[in-house]
């Protein structure tokens, strides 16, 4: 209970803050969280940091598992291989190591914003010790993560400029050593208002202990191809970016007057707004799952269907975070992706 009122606090706070002179900025003024650049260089091994994988009793370390995207845990397919695991973020390595080989890289917010949550406990979270940051962006809030933090800096509430320190680079989290060590970085959209009780309702076993603030309700976008694309087009917006990505698959959800992503996000409405609320919103998603585009329909449906998926020979699991279950002819939602969707009409 403590957790959920500090963060409600929090959230109230960053509330009152944005609704001051953040309000105005629309630019995407974003830098990087540490010293290292060399993403604008070509990116790579001096950018990424590896990570180890066992592949059939090869083991490897390859800095392309540190990439945003569908980039671990290989699957062999008919001709090819499938990265079935998804990595939300990127994964920065340290530029510096004190005498014992630890980071000391400082990690800095990357555009202005207000600290939304503070993770302290590395063993709540696979992201370890993380701090998240608001971003008001056209009257709509996006949230950037910075995980495995050997220290945290900062409090809830506090108001932050782009470049002010967050933290230290650590290793803390699930899988990380300290030769792996790196700062993961997210840029995210936020699922639902709702999701502490959806989540009580749905996972008894692990409690809640980040409020609306847990890696499940943050919807990362690709924000390496994001930094490389502000550098060609420095008046670019989150919806600009996000109007080049590919739709994967659609879900019909019944037009709940709990669906309020599209308050948080109006421009998901680019189509426009219909005059009274519609049977059902119809909503694109990429395969990250992040939601791209909603559209009024105009049957009625009695919860989440999947409405469109682009055609593929093998498992649609493997290609959406296991969202879409089935293969070929034969798509379905999954069990996890009925529920996901539950959360953006929550309470159903
Ligand atoms: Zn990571």
């Amino acid at each position: 209970m403590r957790q959920i009122a500090i963060s409600v606090l929090a959230l109230v706070a960053g509330w009152v803050a944005s609704a001051g002179a953040q309000e105005k900025s629309s630019a995407l003024n974003l830098s990087l969280p540490t010293e290292n650049d060399a993403l604008f260089h070509g990116g790579g091994a001096a950018f990424y940091q590896y990570i180890i994988r066992d592949f059939k009793g090869v083991k490897s370390m390859p800095w392309e598992g540190g990439q945003y995207g569908f980039v671990r845990n290989p699957i062999e397919a008919p001709g090819d291989l499938v990265y079935t695991r998804f990595h939300e973020g990127i994964d920065i390595k340290p530029l510096r190591r004190d005498a014992n080989g630890e980071p000391t890289d400082p990690v800095r917010a990357i555009p202005d914003g207000t600290i939304a949550y503070v993770n302290l406990t590395p063993g709540y979270s696979n992201y370890g010790r993380y701090v998240v940051v608001e971003h008001r962006w056209d009257g709509a809030s996006y949230y950037s993560l910075y995980g495995h933090l050997a220290s945290a800096l900062v409090q809830a509430g506090a108001k932050v400029n782009r470049g002010d320190q967050l933290g230290v680079m650590g290793h803390t989290g699930e899988g990380i050593d300290r030769e792996r060590a790196h700062v993961h970085l997210e840029l995210n959209l936020l699922l639902g208002r709702r999701f502490e009780s959806w989540y009580d309702t749905f996972y008894k076993s692990e409690p809640n202990r980040h409020g609306i603030y847990s890696g499940i309700n943050l919807a990362g976008l690709d924000i390496a191809r994001l930094f490389l694309a502000l550098r060609r087009t420095p008046g670019l917006t989150i919806p600009d970016f996000l109007s080049g990505e590919e739709t994967f698959y659609k879900v019909t959800l019944p037009a709940s007057p709990n669906f309020d992503l599209i308050q948080r996000y109006p421009w998901l409405l680019r189509r426009g707004a219909p005059e009274s609320r519609p049977p059902s919103w119809e909503i694109s998603f990429n395969r990250a799952g992040v939601p791209l585009l909603v559209e009024a329909k105009h049957t009625a449906v009695n919860g989440p269907i999947l409405s469109f998926v682009k055609k593929r020979a093998g498992d649609y699991s493997d290609v959406t975070r296991g969202i879409v279950g089935g293969s070929g002819e034969h798509p379905r939602l999954t069990e996890n992706g009925e529920r996901l969707m539950r959360l953006l009409i929550w309470p159903d």
